[in-house]
């Protein structure tokens, strides 16, 4: 009697946090939004990096940003891009102006697709997905 063997499971991908984005992933995991600032001129830096854009200032700060936003656009998924997501298709991802000015991506829960509007007012909320890596999803404000 031949046995068929399961397929392993597939792995949920993570984030690789590096020198510059580790205080974002820290953040996260403590259940705060921080942005990089430049030390030299002050404005923010969103995906960190150690080069500022704006005054090409290698100085920088992190400060806890607010939570809230307002959605910009969005995708429902029916397609996942990695098979981990499968089981959870459909699923909303959401393009968020946040309060601090930067726009962030990321799974939106507690809201049908019906009722999506842009403009609407979500709050950044954290779902861990590892022992150290928490990642940021949205929830109605
Ligand atoms: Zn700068």
């Amino acid at each position: 009697m031949s046995q068929v063997a399961t397929p392993p499971a597939p792995e949920r991908p993570l984030p690789t946090p590096t020198r510059e984005s580790q205080p974002y992933w820290d953040g996260l995991r403590e259940g705060r939004f921080m942005l990089q600032h430049c030390a030299a001129c002050g404005k923010v830096r969103h995906y960190p990096r150690p080069v500022c854009p704006h005054c090409f200032s290698m100085e920088s700060e992190w400060r806890e940003a607010s939570r809230d936003g307002v959605i910009h656009s969005w995708t429902v998924c029916h397609h996942p891009f990695n098979f981990f997501f499968k089981q959870m298709t459909p699923y909303i991802v959401a393009l968020v102006d946040m309060e601090a000015g930067v726009r962030v991506n990321a799974p939106l829960r507690g809201i049908a697709e019906e009722d999506l509007r842009i403009g609407t007012r979500v709050r950044m909320a954290f779902e861990p997905a590892t022992r150290d890596v928490t990642l940021p999803c949205f929830e109605p404000a």
